[in-house]
């Protein structure tokens, strides 16, 4: 894929004014080709400062991962302003972007003001990177509203980016991307466009992935528009993996697949990778509104007691010593509800929070909170120590509303948000065999798309976006179901 495909500027270096003064002819210096063919992007706010993210990367497709960058550090300015034609610049500084973290860029912005937009871009080699908004999140007193979109399993062969220009459309102040943002296997026989390598399983083919991905120009729209919350499921590392597995190349595998995603991603260096381990669940603080508790629900789960059987029924999930989020992530959950005082209690995290009995064979998701009862009991009885508390999940490639029920009392809600584009183009059927089962489950779709939800002081509305092709591009989104959920009185009203 040649960059200059894209219609953006192609940039000569070294072509000075003295060069081009010259009245002998003499040959110019090579073109430069546009090293911010990856866009930018932003993320995990806080009331003085945000992450702002790029990388060089003239040749995404370089088969060695490294973007077509020579092996040297390449100083990369950055500036952010107040206003989109950066009259008003605010602050600037210069980083370096280096060969061992394949000249990706992480700026910790501080000293911003709260609860406000931003512009921000780059420059690099002569080129200026396009500008992407942001938003510091609001003063810690703020009950200001937020608009946010919840955006999950992105499958780059398998379909056009669509909903991710349309959640771009929606211009939300956040969005929360809860994993599967891109996936390790080679094209797919039923695909739109191929992905570049075999199945990633190295640092090269991993920063090649990525790197594809973010020359989707849909994507691009989607970073550029808000900052975002990420954080992952299995497919960035490999299908189900889980807690200390060892198979499939473990662990080089799953090193290189971390550090990958830390280089791709918004990510503070609080999150730099050690080896084996990633620290990436936290917290990120919305005023006096919300909480966001962003979880990691693959790194320290229990080993997996029922095997791989996806529908096995299995007395071993309700092992109390058995923990998806793993012991310390469980701890650090529960007394994050003891000290909160927000309106919206908000988990990000990836798998099926609602028990979901199957009507099939009456087995249960072992992959899922189904497989670890104890565990999610724990979650839900400590739901009593904040004012709401709502569980946001993608993961399942389909919308669901579920009520989260405890000792016959709805305690909760959760969102379940459908893919962007696994499972390609899906179907119109909105009724499911799970649904008559399990009462608590109030809606689905099965066509791709993203949750658009408004959190306000009283309320939280819903809503379901949904596009009804992603096999062809530039699908219209429409809202197949809205709900609010009002203060203090969980589960879904459906408007
Ligand atoms: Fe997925
Ligand atoms: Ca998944």
């Amino acid at each position: 894929m040649d960059p200059v495909a894209f219609g953006r500027r192609v940039f000569v270096l070294g072509a000075t004014a003295a060069t081009l003064a010259a009245s002998a002819p003499r040959p110019v210096a090579a073109p430069v080709r546009d090293p911010f063919t990856l866009g930018v992007a932003s993320g995990d706010p806080t009331p003085d400062g945000v992450v702002l993210w790029t990388r060089l990367a003239p040749d995404p497709l370089a088969p060695d991962g490294l973007g077509g960058m020579p092996d040297r550090t390449v100083p990369v300015g950055w500036e952010i302003a107040e206003d989109e034609r950066f009259g008003r610049v605010v602050q600037r500084g210069v980083v370096d972007a280096v060969p061992d973290s394949a000249h990706t860029v992480h700026v910790e912005a501080v000293g911003l003001a709260p609860g406000r937009a931003y512009f921000y871009r780059f420059r690099a080699a002569g080129a200026l990177s396009p500008a992407g908004r942001t938003r510091t999140a609001p003063a810690p007193g703020a009950l200001t509203a937020v608009t946010t979109c919840v955006a999950s399993c992105a499958n780059y062969p398998v379909g056009w980016f669509t909903a991710y220009r349309r959640l771009a459309e929606d211009e939300p102040d956040l969005v929360l991307h809860l994993g599967d943002y891109q996936y390790e296997y080679p094209t797919p026989e039923r695909s739109v466009r191929p992905v570049a390598g075999p199945e990633t399983t190295g640092l090269a083919g991993y920063r090649q992935r990525y790197a594809q991905y973010r020359t989707d120009p849909d994507l691009q729209a989607a970073h550029a528009v808000a900052p975002w919350l990420v954080v992952w499921d299995d497919h960035e590392v490999v299908d189900n993996w889980a807690g200390q597995a060892t198979e499939r190349g473990y662990p080089e595998r799953r090193i290189a697949a971390f550090q990958a995603y830390y280089e791709h991603m918004p990510l503070r260096r609080t999150s730099v990778p050690h080896g084996l381990d990633l620290q990436l669940y936290r917290r990120i603080e919305w005023g006096a509104l919300a909480t966001f508790h962003l979880m990691d629900t693959r790194q320290y789960r229990s080993d997996q007691a029922c095997g791989d059987g996806m529908r096995v029924d299995c007395a071993a999930r309700f092992d109390p010593s058995r923990s998806l989020p793993g012991a310390a992530q469980e701890q650090w959950l529960l007394a994050g509800f003891r000290s909160t005082r927000v309106r919206w209690d908000v988990l990000g995290q990836q798998v099926f929070f609602a028990e979901r009995a199957r009507a099939s064979d009456e087995a249960y998701a072992m992959d899922t909170w189904d497989g670890y009862v104890a565990s999610r009991d724990r979650i839900t009885a400590g739901f009593a120590d904040v004012r709401n508390a709502l569980v946001l999940t993608g993961d399942v490639h389909s919308h669901w509303a579920n009520e989260l029920v405890r000792d016959g009392r709805v305690v909760g809600t959760e969102l379940v948000s459908s893919s962007i584009t696994s499972g390609a183009d899906g179907d119109a059927a909105t009724d499911h065999p799970d649904l008559r089962r399990n009462p608590h489950l109030r809606f689905r779709s099965n066509r791709r798309g993203y949750v658009r939800a408004r959190y306000a002081a009283d309320r939280v509305t819903a809503d379901f976006r949904v596009v009804d092709a992603v096999t062809t591009p530039g699908a219209p989104v429409r809202t197949a179901a809205s709900f609010v959920i009002p203060d203090r009185q969980p589960g879904l009203n459906r408007v």
